[in-house]
C-alpha cells in the first residue's frame, strides 16, 4: 500500500514534468473509484494551468487556477509521466492530459484510489480537515503527542497510527518507529514517559525521512513507460520478520495483532 513516503516520492517524481503546464485533457477510462471521479473534471481541467503539486497526508493536491484535484492513491494506486503514444493498460483509469502532450497517468487494479475535485480551500474539504499534523513538521513534536496521548485510551502503536493525532505513519512505520525508540507497541499511550515521547517522535521523523531519502533514488522510474514506478524496498528491522533475529540483540523478532494489523517487535529491545 503506498504509504506516505511513496507518496511523497509520487509527489517529488510527477512535479518536475507537469508543474506550471496547462491542461488539455482529462481522459476518465473508469470512474468507479473509492469514490465516483467527478464528472465535471475535464470540463473544469481544460485550459487551467497547474501552480502546485503539493501533498497533505496521503492526499496530492494539484492546485489548478479554479481549484485543486485531490488524488489518493487507495490501496494499490500508482502514477507515471508517459506520453500519448503509450497505450494504456488495464488498470489506467486516468490521464491527465497537458498542453505539451506530458501525460500523467493514474493506475489502480484495486480501485481504492480516489480523484476529486473541489474549487474551496482544500485543507477544508471534509477529507483534510481533520487531519492531524504532518509528522516532519515541526508542529509533532513530543509535547503535543503526550498532550494527545492523554486525550485517550490507546495503546501507543495504535495512537500513532491515528491520522487524526497524526498522518501518515502506517502500519510498517509504526512498527519500525517504536523499534527504534525502544518502545513496545502495546504500552498503553498515556503510560509512556516525556523522554519516551521524545524517542518515538524523533524515531517516527528519522523513519519517514529516511524512506523518502530512499524513495528519490527510484525517481527515474516515473518516466519508465515498462510499468509501474517501483516503489522501494526498505531495509526493516522489525516489519516482516516474525521469527528471525533482531538486528540489535538477536532475540527472534515477536509479531501479534494489534486491530488487526499484524505488529512486530523485539521483547528484548522494546520496553
Ligand atoms: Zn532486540
Amino acid at each position: 500500500m503506498p504509504e506516505l513516503p511513496e507518496v511523497e516520492t509520487s509527489r517529488r517524481g510527477i512535479a518536475p514534468h507537469i508543474l506550471g503546464k496547462t491542461f488539455k485533457a482529462v481522459e476518465v477510462r473508469e470512474s468507479r473509484l473509492r469514490w465516483p471521479v467527478a464528472a465535471e473534471l475535464a470540463e473544469v481541467l481544460t485550459g487551467q494551468r497547474l501552480r502546485a503539486v503539493e501533498r497533505r497526508g496521503k492526499y496530492l493536491l494539484l492546485g489548478a487556477e479554479a481549484g485543486t484535484l485531490i488524488l489518493h492513491l487507495g490501496m494499490s494506486g500508482n502514477l507515471r509521466i508517459t506520453s500519448p503514444q503509450q497505450i494504456p493498460g488495464k488498470h489506467d483509469h486516468l490521464d491527465f492530459v497537458f498542453a505539451d502532450d506530458t501525460v500523467l497517468r493514474f493506475n489502480d487494479p484495486r480501485k481504492f484510489g480516489a480523484a476529486l475535485w473541489t474549487s474551496a480551500d482544500p485543507m477544508q474539504h471534509p477529507l483534510l480537515a481533520e487531519l492531524g499534523p504532518e509528522p516532519l513538521s515541526a508542529e509533532f513534536d513530543a509535547q503535543y503527542l503526550q498532550r494527545r496521548a492523554g486525550q485517550r485510551i490507546a495503546c501507543i502503536k495504535s495512537l500513532i497510527m491515528d491520522s487524526h493525532i497524526v498522518v501518515g505513519v502506517g502500519n510498517i512505520y509504526a512498527s519500525e518507529s517504536l523499534f527504534l525508540a525502544g518502545v513496545l507497541p502495546t504500552r498503553e499511550s498515556g503510560s509512556l514517559h516525556r523522554e519516551e515521547f521524545e524517542r518515538l517522535v524523533a524515531a517516527i521523523k528519522t523513519v519517514l525521512s529516511k524512506a523518502i531519502e530512499q524513495g528519490g533514488t527510484t525517481l527515474r522510474d516515473f518516466t519508465n513507460a515498462e510499468g509501474k514506478p517501483g516503489y522501494f524496498k526498505q531495509a526493516l528491522a522489525v516489519y516482516g520478520r516474525g521469527g528471525e533475529p533482531c538486528r540489535t540483540c538477536a532475540e527472534p523478532v515477536q509479531h501479534l495483532k494489534i486491530g488487526q494489523r499484524a505488529s512486530y517487535y523485539c521483547g528484548r529491545c522494546q520496553r
